[in-house]
């Protein structure tokens, strides 16, 4: 282990000197950014290097356009909303899901498949499921799309938010201001899209995107395998998690997620539209689109004023740099999103990071 850290030690140390400055990796996923506080590693390692939180967690980057409609929908007498748990905190203009739970149509699902069953067991509401997530979860939200459609349930809604990650890395780097040298990518999102997926990346704008699994050691080599790759100029996709990521992924997930989803233009809390960074339902299947078929118009909005997740969520700011960072807003009374999920930046800075030295 030792020997692992002393290497990552040497390959910071050529990177900054390559440089001639600090180094800025951005972690995309937020169980990374979780992993590296609660290992202690963003204090572990030397000053030349910092990590940036990115928008890897789906709690984070949901809009209030799309929390605000979700509330409407279960104020309806003929709705149930049906979710993942870490979606209900989270705060839109007109309050939480949370606040609404004494209602009794919102059920938090623990997977994919118990909306199938919500469905079944209540013929004669509409089952609205809150669709969120990454690559990791569009796959299941498929699958319950397709056996509804083969099952001919006509009562199943889905209101689709999941994200895409490489249009985000994408929109990152657009930004002139962008201060990422390179990326930690997500093991679990890369378990399904493959290595490969990030090589674009790589070969347009010459960032290293290194794939690490969400151990801390394996979080050390990657970010010693990204300086590296910055102290030799040497850009490349590579992976410190080669037992569960393969160079293309896993194809059967990624074939049932194109057979039923189509990328489209999506609202991003913080960043903005991004171009083909959100999956929509094909024709096919839009009998169970929410957005077709409740009559509903999900306006996106943009932050709320003085949250500053989109300079947090675009690596710019640390959470402490924002003024209601401790003060107005918390995991108990969070202000905004990054602050609900326990993946969220802020909130991760908030339960390890208020007392260790806060680098700029
Ligand atoms: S959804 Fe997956 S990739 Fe995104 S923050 Fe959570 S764990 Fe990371
Ligand atoms: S501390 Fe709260 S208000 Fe500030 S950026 Fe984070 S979530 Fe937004």
């Amino acid at each position: 282990m030792l020997e692992r850290i002393n290497r990552a030690y040497k390959q910071i140390a050529r990177a900054t000197t390559a440089l001639g400055r600090r180094v800025n990796i951005m972690e995309v996923c937020g169980t990374h950014t979780v992993s590296i506080f609660r290992a202690g590693l963003r204090d572990a390692f030397p000053e030349g290097l910092k990590l940036l939180s990115g928008p890897g967690c789906p709690v984070c980057i949901t809009d209030h356009g799309y929390i605000d409609t979700v509330i409407e929908l279960a104020d309806r007498d003929d709705c149930i909303i049906a979710t993942y748990g870490d979606m209900i905190r989270v705060p839109g203009r007109k309050g939480s899901l949370e606040q609404r739970t004494s209602k009794g149509n919102i059920k938090v699902m623990l997977s994919a498949e118990d909306v199938l069953k919500l469905a079944k067991e209540n013929p004669a509401k509409k089952i609205v499921f809150v669709a969120v997530g990454f690559e990791t979860t569009a796959p299941a939200t498929a699958v319950i799309v397709n056996e509804a459609h083969q099952q001919n349930i006509k009562n199943l809604f889905v209101f689709s938010n999941h994200k895409l990650v490489i249009p985000a890395i994408r929109a990152l780097l657009s930004e002139v201001n962008n201060n990422i040298d390179a990326f930690l990518c997500p093991g679990h999102v890369s378990v399904i899209i493959g290595s490969d997926a990030y090589k674009p990346i790589v070969e347009e704008y010459k960032k290293p995107c290194v794939v690490a699994g969400f151990e801390p050691m394996q979080i050390i080599d990657g970010i010693a395998e990204i300086c590296k790759q910055l102290a030799d100029a040497a850009p490349a996709v590579s992976s410190v998690y080669p037992a569960a990521v393969s160079k293309h992924g896993n194809k059967t997930a990624q074939k049932i997620v194109d057979e039923v989803f189509d990328a489209a233009d999506g609202y991003w809390r913080g960043l903005g539209v991004i171009k083909q960074s959100t999956l929509k339902l094909k024709d096919k299947f839009s009998s169970f689109d929410a957005e077709k078929q409740l009559n509903i118009n999900c306006i996106p909005e943009e932050d709320l004023t003085g949250c500053r997740c989109g300079e947090v969520l675009c690596g710019l700011i640390d959470p402490p740099q924002c003024a209601m960072f401790t003060s107005q807003c918390t995991p108990d009374k969070p202000v905004g999103p990054c602050m609900v999920s326990s993946e969220g930046a802020c909130a991760a800075w908030f339960k390890y990071g208020r007392r260790r030295r806060h680098r700029q």
